[in-house]
C-alpha cells in the first residue's frame, strides 16, 4: 500500500514538473517573439523631489502584453530571461523605448524630465551595452544627461572591472548610475566609493515597516548617512502613506517614488498626469489615479 502509495507521488510529481517545465518552454518560446511582435509596453512611475515637491522624471518599468495571459509584470518572465539571455533583446528594446518617451516629454515642455532604466547584469556580459545605450539617445535625440542606469549590487560586486570600465565609458555620456533596492544585497560596502554612482534607492521593504519596526527606520537612517557622506542622493522606493513621506522627508531623504503619488502608469496616462498637475507633485496624490 505505502508503495503504491509512493508511486502514484511520483507520478503526481513528473506530471507536475513536467506541466512547469512545459509552461516554462511555451513561455521561454512566446518570450523570443515578444520584442519582434511588439508585446511588450512600458509603464512609469513618476518620481518626486521630496525637499520640493516637484516632479523630477520617472522609472520606466516592463510589461509583457501576452496574447492569452494578459498583461504580465516583470515577476512573471525577468528572470526566465536572464537565464536565457533574451534580456539583453528585452533590455534594448527597453532603452530605446524609454529614451523615446523622455524626449516626447520635452517636446510637450517638460525639458527637465529624467528617466530611469533598470538594466539587469546580464546586459553587461556582452560588451554591447555602450553601443545600445549611445544607439537609444542618438535615435531619439536624448542628451544622455537626462538617463539613469539603475544597477543591482550584486552587479557591482561581480566582475568589478570589467563593469567599471564598461560603467566610466557610459559615463563619458553624460548618463548617470543609481543602485537599486538598495540595504538587500551584500553587507561589502567598499564597492560604494569605486563606482561614480548618483544615488541609491532605499529598498521598499525598509519604507513598508518603517512605521513598525525600529530596526527598518534605522536601517534607513543609516543608509541615508552612508548617501549623505559619499556625496550620493537617497531615493525611498515603496512610498504608500503620508505619514511614510513625512518621516522620510524630515530625514532627508532627496527623492520618492510610490503608490502614494502614482503606480506605475502607460505612456499616455503619465502624459496626461504631467499636463495636468504642469511640473508640481504637491497634488499629484490627489489626481493621480488610485494604486491598483
Ligand atoms: P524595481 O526596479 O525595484 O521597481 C520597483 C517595483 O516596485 C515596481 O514593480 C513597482 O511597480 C513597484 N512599486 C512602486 N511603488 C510601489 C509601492 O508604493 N508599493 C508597492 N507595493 N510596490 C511599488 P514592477 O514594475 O513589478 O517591477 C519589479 C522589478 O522588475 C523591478 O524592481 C525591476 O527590478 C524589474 N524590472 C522592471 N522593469 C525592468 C526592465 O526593463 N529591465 C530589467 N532588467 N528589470 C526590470
Ligand atoms: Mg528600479
Ligand atoms: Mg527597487
Ligand atoms: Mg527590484
Amino acid at each position: 500500500r505505502a508503495k503504491a502509495d509512493g508511486k502514484n507521488l511520483y507520478r503526481f510529481f513528473d506530471a507536475a514538473m513536467n506541466t512547469l517545465s512545459d509552461q516554462r518552454f511555451v513561455l521561454l518560446k512566446d518570450l523570443r517573439k515578444a520584442v519582434k511582435k511588439d508585446e511588450l509596453r512600458l509603464y512609469y512611475q513618476p518620481k518626486v523631489n521630496l525637499h520640493t515637491g516637484e516632479l523630477v522624471g520617472a522609472e520606466a518599468l516592463v510589461r509583457w502584453q501576452h496574447p492569452e495571459r494578459g498583461l504580465l509584470t516583470p515577476v512573471d518572465f525577468i528572470e526566465l530571461a536572464e537565464e536565457t539571455g533574451q534580456i539583453v533583446d528585452i533590455g534594448n528594446w527597453v532603452l530605446r523605448e524609454a529614451c523615446k518617451q523622455c524626449k516626447a516629454w520635452h517636446l510637450a515642455g517638460h525639458e527637465n524630465l529624467e528617466i530611469a532604466v533598470n538594466l539587469s547584469s546580464v546586459q553587461f556580459t556582452r560588451g554591447t551595452l555602450e553601443k545600445e545605450v549611445v544607439k537609444a539617445l542618438t535615435q531619439a535625440g536624448l542628451e544622455g544627461c537626462h538617463l539613469e542606469l539603475e544597477l543591482t549590487e550584486s552587479l557591482l560586486l561581480g566582475d568589478a572591472e570589467n563593469v567599471r570600465c564598461q560603467l566610466s565609458d557610459l559615463r563619458r555620456h553624460g548618463v548617470s548610475f543609481s543602485i537599486d533596492d538598495f540595504g538587500t544585497g551584500y553587507s561589502n560596502l567598499g564597492y560604494l566609493s569605486k563606482f561614480h554612482l548618483e544615488s541609491l534607492k532605499i529598498d521598499q521593504s525598509f519604507v513598508r515597516k518603517m512605521l513598525d519596526s525600529k530596526q527598518d527606520l534605522n536601517i534607513i537612517i543609516a543608509i541615508i548617512n552612508i548617501a549623505n557622506s559619499l556625496g550620493l542622493a537617497t531615493v525611498a522606493e515603496g512610498i504608500e502613506d503620508a505619514l511614510e513621506l513625512e518621516r522620510l522627508t524630515e530625514l532627508g531623504c532627496d527623492l520618492g517614488q510610490g503608490y502614494y503619488w502614482s503606480k506605475p502608469l502607460a505612456a499616455e496616462a503619465f502624459s496626461e498626469l504631467i499636463q495636468r498637475i504642469n511640473g508640481s507633485v504637491t497634488h499629484l496624490a490627489d489626481h493621480a489615479p488610485k494604486a491598483r
